[in-house]
């Protein structure tokens, strides 16, 4: 069967969070782009009207929703406030954070606030949204999970663990909410050239030692997330369910 119509996402209501910048951002641009309608999510409404003014310049019309991820208060009612307006069909679970210091000396607080963006928010979104869901019996749920839900590196255990952590959840919800009509996946990039490994792209002795490391010998592009997201968002996955589709370049396929 050959239908080209199985990645259209038109007539599909997509929320992404965390899509000021990075990999959120080139996902919104990318869904967009395969017909969705596309509702950004950032804590910071400033960033995400520059956002906006970028995807309207491309010809991809938005709406913005400012709500703090971690917030579940503000989780319920930025839901509730989109819903009014159309069901969400598609959620992109992407905000997420990074935070490196010495595993001994790691801060509390630190820890803290990647448990509850990584990890927390990854819930508090989903729940929300998938009580819609449950009641049309149809969605997609895709979490951004990483190369650290399979491997760990130095300096970022604890991001890993959230990481990890996303992947089991991930495979939880698929198994209590299939039964409902709904598809939860997990996308889980390697490493991509964005703010948050800023200081990694800046480091030649990491990039030579990713090139080596990985198959492909490069950094991933954000773009080239755009083709997992939009087959997980479509009809062409619909009897993928509780999977981790990797883009890494073959990293995680190799010792
Ligand atoms: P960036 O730091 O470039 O962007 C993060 C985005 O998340 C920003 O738009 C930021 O918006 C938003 N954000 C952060 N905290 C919150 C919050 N509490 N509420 C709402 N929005 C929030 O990160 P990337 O694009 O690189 O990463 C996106 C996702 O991909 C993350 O989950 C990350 O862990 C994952 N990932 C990234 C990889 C990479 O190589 N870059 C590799 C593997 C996984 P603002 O600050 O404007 O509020």
């Amino acid at each position: 069967m050959s239908d080209p119509s199985l990645f259209s996402l038109h007539g599909k209501r997509a929320l992404i969070t965390g899509a000021s910048r990075g990999i959120g951002f080139t996902l919104a641009q990318g869904l967009g782009s395969f017909g969705a309608e596309i509702i950004l999510n950032g804590r910071n409404a400033a960033h995400l009207d520059s956002a906006r003014a970028r995807l309207e310049a491309e010809g991809i019309a938005t709406r913005g929703s400012v709500f703090d991820v971690t917030d579940q208060d503000q989780v319920l009612a930025g839901v509730e406030a989109i819903e009014k307006e159309g069901p969400i069909d598609i959620l992109i679970n992407n905000a997420g954070i990074q935070s490196r210091a010495p595993l001994d000396q790691f801060p509390r607080a630190e820890w803290d606030r990647l448990i509850s963006t990584n990890l927390n928010a990854v819930f508090f979104v989903a729940q929300a949204v998938s009580r819609g869901m449950i009641a049309r019996q149809s969605g997609k749920i895709v979490n951004i999970c990483s190369v650290q839900s399979e491997l760990a590196r130095p300096g970022i255990a604890p991001y890993t663990a959230t990481k990890g952590a996303v992947k089991m959840l991930t495979k939880g919800m698929a198994t209590d909410w299939a039964r409902h009509g709904l598809q939860i996946n997990g996308l889980a990039p390697g490493y991509f050239e964005t703010e948050m490994n800023a200081a990694l792209v800046a480091d030649p002795e990491f990039s030579s030692w990713l090139c080596k490391r990985t198959p492909a010998a490069r950094w991933g592009k954000a773009s080239e997330l755009v083709g997992a997201a939009v087959f997980l968002s479509s009809e062409a996955s619909s009897f993928v369910n509780g999977h981790i589709l990797m883009v890494d370049g073959g990293l995680t396929a190799s010792v």
